[in-house]
Order: structure tokens, then sequence, then C-alpha cells
């Protein structure tokens, strides 16, 4: 171990990576099950990027019109163009009411009414009778500020428990031995000083890792941090080439309009002034699902009908919306609107582009949270002590296109679902088992070195090859040329990190540091994205190969893992379960995925 580090030990039961949704849900469950639980997270925990989600939490509560789980559980696998796992979408949707009214309970200040229920709006994909439709009211929305409600009470309610916080503590490796997770590492960036937190289980839930690419809606924090611990320990990642755009950030900004505004009413056109989604989508139109939007958008630019003086942008209308609507149902969105476009939303049309948002793939787990592998054939292999949630994880219920509004509802359910399979494994207080001291020195030796890394390649000029490679070679459409072509660019920029410079060499509040190992989280992360999508040869959800355009059931009806060991990608597959939870509702068959 390098000398100089001092080790501060800190013993829990459990320990959460993580506060944003999903992270503060796991935490509170933990917790109120009477196990010692710490939660450790970068930033505050109300500053994690939950608080940016806008348009809501999906529920079959049936408030604003008639709905039922099992219609949710129907869009939820067509919108995941069938890469979902059956049983944990079934488990979801089941859970989503419960979950929405444990929140209601927990101080969420839902959008109400005139009944004083809570307001539902439509959202793309959401359709009443197995997708026949109409559209569903199923999104439960507090104004178009979902996330900060929900995060604010999920933060007062977890301080209830008694949890320990350490904020601004970055987390920086896994404790493995022999398969098993045994605790983590952190550096205190305040202080400068490294804690060891020995624990039964560990649950990341470290968020997504949209900051790979150069335009994206999520915060600068989002750089998948749990992903890069993963790969590093050996454990291999998912589905990671099916990567969301949303179709409305700001044109330039990359800010997210929600889309409850189209679920609003609003809509897009070209510069002819079409509403062009009706020609692509003739049913739902603008309230397609996301991938199908994006790529309808993509297609007016491509064939010169974008607007803008580089025609290479979109226009999205609300000014035909009562504004008094407007005020009540999207105030921040107006405000945004101003800010980040200069524009009038009453008055003018918003420009937008389809913008790098939600990561479908991620840490692969079970219903439970249980983090699980392919091992010796076995693809439901449990890595024990070790749990994913949120963003970071892959259940998968979101398979290869999340629904809008699915995520939220996914942080909460799969959230509390892991504290109860915690809860039944970890007794309080057990017993911590010695760790020899080599996985300290991995995690140290890691630190040290980008400390004291004296190359030629600033941090800021690497993270900049990764995020316009991501963007020019692994985006909306991709073709066998770009991909390939992009994958070398990619393990060039990965290799390039050998060379990196920073020039603070302090402990405290060394944002240099910490942006570079935050780099080093994301670089693998890339290349595996890039990879993996090379190496599906179809078309399905947010993955559009125009080499080979169709979805190809036979072949690749199968969620990828990706290794990345000694700088080079594994790949290997797990098979979605095509089974459902319970008898109450058949496994839903593949079909075309046509809105
Ligand atoms: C602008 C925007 C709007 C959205 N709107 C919606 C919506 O309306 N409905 C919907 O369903 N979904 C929406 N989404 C998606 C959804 O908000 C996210 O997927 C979800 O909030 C992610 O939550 P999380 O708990 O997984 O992680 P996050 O909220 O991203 O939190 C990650 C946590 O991990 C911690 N962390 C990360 N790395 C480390 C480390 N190394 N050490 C210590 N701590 C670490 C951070 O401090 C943070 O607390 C939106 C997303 C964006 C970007």
């Amino acid at each position: 171990m390098p000398a100089a580090y001092q080790i501060i030990d800190h013993v829990y039961d459990a320990v959460v990576v993580g506060a944003g949704g999903s992270g503060l849900r796991a935490t509170m469950g933990i917790a109120e099950a009477g196990l010692k639980t710490a939660c450790i997270t970068k930033v505050f925990p109300t500053r994690s990027h939950t608080v940016a989600a806008q348009g809501g939490i999906a529920a079959s509560l049936g408030n604003m019109g008639p709905d039922h789980w099992t219609w949710h559980m129907y869009d939820t696998v067509k919108g995941s163009d069938w890469l979902g796992d059956q049983d944990a979408i079934e488990y979801m949707v089941r859970e989503a009411p419960a979950a929405v009214y444990e929140l209601e309970h927990a101080g969420v200040p839902f959008s109400r009414t005139d009944a004083g229920k809570i307001y539902q709006r439509p959202f793309g994909g959401m359709m009443q009778n197995m997708g026949e439709g109409p559209p569903a009211q199923r999104t439960c929305a507090a104004a178009d500020r979902t996330g900060h409600a929900m995060l604010h009470a999920l933060y007062q309610q977890s301080l209830k428990y008694d949890a320990d916080f350490f904020i601004e503590y970055f987390a920086l490796d896994l404790i493995m031995e022999d398969g098993v997770c045994k605790g983590v590492i952190a550096l205190c960036m305040e202080d400068g000083t490294i804690h060891r937190f020995r624990s039964q289980a560990v649950v990341l839930a470290t968020g997504g890792y949209g900051r790979c690419y150069f335009s994206a809606t999520s915060a600068h924090t989002c750089t998948g941090d749990g992903g890069g611990m993963v790969l590093r320990a050996g454990l291999p990642l998912q589905d990671m080439e099916f990567v969301q755009f949303h179709p409305t950030g700001i044109y330039g900004a990359g800010v997210l309009i929600t889309e409850g505004a189209r679920g609003e009413g609003g809509y897009l056109t070209n510069s002819e002034g079409e509403r062009f989604m009706e020609r692509y989508a003739p049913s739902a139109k603008d309230l397609a699902s996301r991938d199908v939007v994006s790529r309808s958008m993509a297609m007016e630019i491509r064939e010169g009908r974008g607007v803008g003086k580089n025609k290479d942008h979109i226009y999205l209308h609300l000014d035909h919306i009562d504004p008094k609507v407007l005020h009540e149902r999207l105030p921040g969105i107006t405000e945004t609107g101003k800010i980040f476009a200069g524009v009038d939303l009453t008055r003018q049309p918003l420009p937008v582009v389809p913008t790098v948002h939600y990561n479908m793939g991620g840490i692969p787990t079970n219903y439970h949270g249980e983090v699980v592998t392919l091992k010796n054939g076995n693809p439901d292999t449990v890595v024990p002590g070790l749990f994913a949630v949120g963003e970071a994880a892959c259940v998968s219920v979101h398979g290869a296109n999340r629904l809008g509004s699915n995520s939220l509802i996914d942080l909460v359910v799969f959230g509390r679902a892991t504290g109860h399979r915690i809860a039944e494994l970890v007794k309080p207080n057990s017993k911590h088992g010695q760790i020899v001291s080599s996985e300290d020195d991995r995690a140290l030796a890691r630190l040290d070195r980008f400390r004291n890394a004296a190359g030629g390649s600033p941090t800021a000029e690497i993270r900049a090859n990764m995020q316009r490679t991501m963007q020019a070679d692994c985006a909306v459409f991709r073709t066998t040329a770009s991909l390939r072509e992009g994958m070398e660019k990619i393990d060039n920029v990965a290799a390039s990190l050998q060379d990196v410079g920073i020039s603070d060499r302090s402990l405290i509040w060394n944002t240099d540091l910490v942006e570079t190992l935050e780099l080093d989280n994301m670089l693998p992360q890339a290349v595996v994205t890039m990879h993996s999508a090379a190496n599906r040869q179809e078309s399905r959800g947010a993955h559009m190969h125009e080499d080979f355009p169709q979805r190809d059931d036979a072949t690749w009806m199968k969620h990828t893992i990706s290794w990345f060991e000694k700088g080079a990608v594994r790949l290997d597959y797990r098979p979605v379960h095509e089974y459902t939870l319970t008898d109450e509702v058949s496994y839903i068959k593949p079909k075309a995925r046509v809105y």
C-alpha cells in the first residue's frame, strides 16, 4: 500500500453508495429493518440527478380514466422491444401504485385533480387496453418538478431513520474477496482522509453514465462510477448498447424539456411547418415512444427539413396551449425555455434536438436488486454481498428502450425490494471476516497513480475526445462503418488515459483528481457501449443499426454482457426472462412494434 495513506475504518451491516431516489429509498428500507446502515454520496443528497426529473412517475392508479397494471406491463414490455425481463416488469408495475401512495404519505406534493386525487398525465407509449389505446393517463406528476418533490421528501424521511450519511465522500472501489463483496473504500473530499467501510452488503445506487456523451440532459455528476467499480472488480455490465436519446433537449444547451410538454398537447414541426410525427406514428403521433420520436426527428433533419440556419434541429410548439395551463402544469420548462433558448413559450416554438438522456444498460441484477453474473454456465449466479438499484442497474425492466416516467417508479420499487432482500439476508451486527490488505492496495494504488499523474494530456482533453467520439459514432443512427471507426477511436481514447496529467497533488477538494477518477470510470463504459453496439447486428429499441434495420428475435433476443479486462472487451449473453412472476398474467409474446 502507498505508505502515505491512513485508513479510517468503519463497520456496518449495509452500505449504500448514492443518495438519489434509488439510494435513499434503499437506505430507508435497510435502516427501518434495524440494520446499521451508511449512505455514502459524492454530492449532497438533494443535489443528485433525480432532483432534475420533471415529467413524473408511472403507476396505474386510474385516477383520470380506466387503467390496470397489466396494461402498464404490456406497454413496458412493448416499449422495451421485448428485451425486458417480464418477471421483473410484472413486479414493478404491480408494486407501482403502492409505491406512489407511499410517496404521497411521505409528503410528495403531487398535483391534484378537482376531486383531490393525484393528477396523472399521458406519456409516450402509455396506452389503455393492452396497447390498443386510447392513451392512458398514468404518469403521476408534481407539476414539472416531480423528481425535485420526490427527492426532498425521501431525504427528509430518511433522516427519521438511524442511518449515517457520509456526504461528499467519493467511493473509489469495491472490496471484493473470492467473488464476495465485503465493503467499499472512499475518499472524503473535504479533508482528504481515506475511509474503509466493511459491510455485509453494498448497494450501488450511483446513477447513469450519460456524461460519456457530448450532449446529455444528465448532470455533470452522472459519470457511472458504480459501473466503473464493477468492471474493475472483474464483473460484467449488461445491455450497454442501449442508450436513450430524449427527443426534446434544448438545441445547443442540452437541457431537458419534459415529455410532459407533449403530454399536455405540445407537438413537433419541421421546416415546412408540418406535424411530421403523423407520418411516422399515425396513431400515437407525438406521443410515440422516445426512440421512435428521436429517430423521426433525425430523419427529418437528415432529409433537409430541419429548422434554423443549419437546418439541424426541430421546433416544439406549446404556443397553442392556454398560458394558464402552461403556468400551472409546466412552470419549470417555461422558465427553462426563457433562460436556455431565449424563447417565450406562450408565443414562440422551442428549438429542440434529440439528446442523450438515459442508460438502459448497467449492472445486471434480479428483481431483488442482487447483482448477477454468468458463471459456470449459470446466467443468474448471484454475487454475494453486492446489490445495485436505479439507473446504475439493469434489472432489466427497460430492455432496449425505457418509457418516460418508468425510471422514477423503478427507483422506488427496486430500492424498496433491495431493502427487503438485505433485511432477509443480513442479521444485525453479524461478524465481519478479515480483509486481506491487497484489496486496499488495489484501490489506493489507483488513487495514488492518478494523483501523481504527470503525463501530457489534461483530463478535460481526454474527456472531450471520448464525448465527441460517442456522440459521432454511437448515436441515434448507427452503421457498421460508423461503429467500426468508433471502436478504433474509443479504444485509442481509452488507451490515452495512460498519458493523463493532473496539476493538483493535494487530497483536499482536488476536483482535478476527482474528475480524473470519474473519467477512469466512464472510459471503460464508453468502450463496452461501442463494442456491444458494433456486435449487435439488428435494430431493437434505442439501438438503430442501419445495415440491419430489422429486429431479429431468432438470433438477438438476448442480453449482451460485457467485461473489460486488461484493456480488452469480452462479450457474452444472458437469456431474456421469457416468463412472468405469477400466472395472473401470461408472457407477452413478441410482435412488431408500431405506434
Ligand atoms: C433532466 C432529467 C429528467 C428526467 N425526468 C424523468 C421523469 O420525469 N420521469 C422518470 O421516470 N425519469 C426521469 N429521468 C430519469 C431519472 O430521473 C433518473 O434515471 C433517476 O433519477 C436516476 O436516479 P438514481 O437514484 O439511479 O441516481 P441519481 O439520482 O443520479 O443519483 C446518483 C447518486 O450516486 C451518488 N454517487 C455517484 N457516484 C458516486 C461515488 N463515486 N461516490 C459516492 N457517491 C456517488 C451521487 O452522489 C448521487 O447521490 C430524468 C432524467 C434527467 C436527467
